[in-house]
């Protein structure tokens, strides 16, 4: 099962940079969803082990529920190919939790594919505010039972 763990030199490295106003647009999006899951993806640059934001591109839900978010493939194809154009490469994914706790579930970490180099952002609502927290995953796409998680820090800017 999942879990918080000391798997690397890396813990604590990580840190994702994001302006106000983007997660302002999260925020508004995932609000808007509501009471669906949703998402996106974040495009930006990296520098080191800082990922700094600078877009977020909503991918509707391929079928809306409230347990769980799966981008449409063709919404995050077009994501992708916009960002692309401006040089921005994928450095993050975000959904929500609408009465979800603030950690990935099993299902979020089966289904991220073996994508180590990304972060996930979770907006989650809890007695109606909505909170953020921030991921990476180590994932194995074979080995499904050693899905780890840590959470790292996030700064608004
Ligand atoms: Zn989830």
């Amino acid at each position: 099962m999942g879990g918080k763990g000391d798997w690397g030199s890396f813990q604590n490295d990580w840190c994702l940079i994001i302006p106000f106003n983007v997660l302002e647009q999260i925020r508004a999006h995932v609000t808007q969803r509501l009471p669906f899951e949703s998402g996106g993806l974040l495009f930006g640059h990296r520098r080191a082990f800082e990922l700094v934001v600078e877009t977020f591109l909503p991918v509707e839900s391929a079928l809306p529920s409230r347990t769980h978010y799966v981008g449409r493939a063709a919404d995050a194809v077009r994501a992708i190919l916009k960002a692309e154009r401006t040089g921005q490469p994928v450095i993050g994914t975000v959904h929500s939790h609408p009465e979800g706790s603030g950690d990935p579930s099993h299902f979020d970490l089966e289904r991220a594919y073996g994508y180590k180099d990304i972060c996930h952002l979770i907006a989650f609502r809890s007695q109606g505010e909505l909170s953020f927290s921030v991921f990476r995953y180590e994932v194995g796409l074979e080995n499904k039972t050693n899905l780890r998680y840590e959470q790292i820090e996030w700064k608004i800017v």
